[in-house]
């Protein structure tokens, strides 16, 4: 299965992945894993200071030399994600791989009392900055030989549940967006498309939405990265329109 998979170590040598919310969590533990095995990452968040820390790890780890880009998805527009585009163009000329991994946990309250400002927010970072990051970014992704992009979406992404209002919603549209994108390119191109819902893993997030709970008592985001390194190497070449469970 996909989530044991055990990666080559030189699986990603040669590949460029860019990585949102590359700063904090999964998305720094996907970081550090695809330059261990090879890839220079991209790495885009919202806090410069956090972004420089991975930097920082990757550098003294004496891996490929990383990228940074500083970038809130709150406040993304068009011509900003074209610039970003147009920058990797001169830099890279391709991009062979990009994981989705930034969103907003938001408030979890009734929609009876959710505010229409929180909901906006939540849904334009974890929807409508995939797309516009996505549409400027596939002629990159179509100019490396066989790229994968990766979603990231969650268990109420799959099923409601009350209180989880804008997020779960999100999780949704997430989950479409990778069929509908996944259909597209399917029969036209090289590029795959795919989803993660992480499960239940021991960040900052998680600790907020479940106070409740022992963090240790969750896996670390270093012990999930079976799928994120699979999906992202040519062993699933082909592979295309899947919700895969990390755990
Ligand atoms: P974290 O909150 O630890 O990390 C989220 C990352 O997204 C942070 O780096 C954060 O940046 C970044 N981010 C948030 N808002 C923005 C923004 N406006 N612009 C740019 N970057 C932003 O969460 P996790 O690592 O737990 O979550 C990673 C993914 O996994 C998410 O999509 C989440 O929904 C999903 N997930 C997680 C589960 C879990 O149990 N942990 C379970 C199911 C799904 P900053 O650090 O600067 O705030």
């Amino acid at each position: 299965a996909p989530t044991d998979y055990q990666a080559k170590p030189d699986l990603l040598k040669g590949k460029t992945i860019l990585v949102t919310g590359a700063g904090d969590g999964i998305g720094k533990a996907a970081a550090m894993t695809y330059a261990e095995h090879g890839a220079t990452v991209i790495l885009l968040g919202r806090t410069e200071e956090k972004l420089e820390a991975v930097y920082d790890d990757i550098e003294r780890a004496g891996l490929a030399k990383p990228a940074l880009v500083v970038m809130d998805l709150a406040t993304v527009t068009d011509e900003q994600c074209l610039h970003l585009a147009q920058g990797l163009a001169e830099e890279f000329g391709h991009l062979d791989g990009l994981l989705h991994n930034a969103s907003l946990l938001g408030e979890r309250r009734p929609i009876e009392s959710a505010t229409y400002a929180a909901w906006q927010e939540v849904i334009q970072v974890n929807v409508n900055a995939q797309f516009v990051l996505t549409r400027h970014l596939l002629p990159l992704l179509q100019a490396a030989p066989a790229a994968s992009i990766v979603f990231t979406s969650s268990g109420v992404g799959r099923t409601g549940r009350a209180y989880w209002g804008a997020y779960a919603v999100s999780k949704f549209a997430t989950e479409g967006f990778m069929q509908v994108l996944s259909a597209e390119l399917e029969n036209t191109s090289k590029i795959r498309v795919n989803c993660i819902n992480p499960g239940a893993t021991n960040t900052s997030m998680r600790r907020t939405a479940y106070p409740a709970e022992q963090p240790t008592d969750n896996p670390s985001p270093e012990d999930i990265m079976g799928v994120y390194l699979y999906l992202m190497g040519d062993d699933c070449k082909g592979v295309t329109g899947i919700s895969f469970d990390a755990q």
